[in-house]
């Protein structure tokens, strides 16, 4: 197996994985896409609420705010010694209290929440959570805990993740001396992948692999059957975007020892299973 960063910023990592079978390559993102765990707010004791809007919505925006996880301190509530009543190894408190004093509307926002623990926090301190008149008030009480995307969105460690066929296009242009069009193909590419300045026969720009969608509209349209397009095999181009709850380098850590549980786990129960003859 090989892999190559052909992207990598606090959002977003893409790289190219080659020499692993689809099936293992889906497994990994299936893995990193709902088996990851991240905290997000699961209980809200409301004191106070002025604002127009309803309590559950206000409970359901909080829960939806990105925050920063610590997977090296925090333990899932069923996982965790006090039996998951909630204690300092698998709850963090993030409280909340605004008192409008000016003489117009204010808006409360992710920045306002306080945490008790310094390393969990909201990603963004710019999310707006509920708008509130003068002289209004909201006292809010809010427990985020670990838990995994397949139980709720909320708890998802990526906002997108996805894997294509590593493009492969032969281009033959020496096919292109008969053909009486001024090249269909580089105007139909919807990814601009072929370039026709000053030349008899277009050329196909390089790297157009980064980019090609693999839509085959070069070869439908091409008169003279100059272009075949396919993919590589066992190669694929991986695109993960975050919203910043975890760095790329804990989501990958991670995935691969959960990776490797359930293929222990399943070598177990394959153990067990007794095959008649
Ligand atoms: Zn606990």
């Amino acid at each position: 197996m090989s892999l190559e960063i052909l992207e990598r910023t606090d959002h977003n990592l893409k790289f190219v994985v080659s020499g692993i079978s689809i099936e293992m390559v889906n497994a990994i993102r299936r893995v990193i896409i709902s088996e990851i765990p991240v905290m997000a707010v699961d209980e809200v004791i409301i004191l106070k609420n002025d604002s127009p809007l309803y309590d559950e919505i206000i409970a359901h925006r909080l829960s939806m705010i990105p925050l920063t996880t610590d997977l090296e301190v925090y333990k899932l509530p069923r996982e965790c010694s006090c039996g998951g009543y909630g204690c300092p190894l698998c709850q963090v408190s993030l409280t909340c209290e605004v008192t409008n004093t000016t003489n117009t509307p204010i808006e409360i926002y992710s920045r306002d929440l306080n945490s008790n623990d310094p390393k969990i926090i909201p990603v963004d301190p710019n999310i707006p959570i509920v708008k509130i008149d003068k002289n209004n008030k909201v006292i809010i009480e809010a427990y985020a805990i670990l838990g995994l995307a397949k139980d709720h969105v909320k708890w998802q460690a990526v906002s997108n993740i996805f894997y294509r066929f590593y493009p492969q296009i032969n281009f033959d242009d020496s096919k292109c001396e008969k053909c009486s069009d001024k090249c269909i193909v580089s105007r139909m590419c919807p990814e601009g992948l072929y370039d026709f300045t000053n030349k008899k026969s277009p050329i196909l720009v390089e790297d157009y692999w980064k980019t090609c969608t693999l839509c085959n509209s070069c070869r439908n349209e091409c008169p003279e059957e100059a272009i075949k397009v396919g993919w590589k095999e066992n190669s694929y181009i991986f695109s993960i975007e975050s919203d910043g709850v975890l760095p790329f380098k804990a989501i990958m850590k991670k995935t691969f020892e959960i990776f490797l549980e359930k293929i222990d786990e399943f070598v177990e129960k394959l153990g067990e299973v007794e095959i008649e003859s």
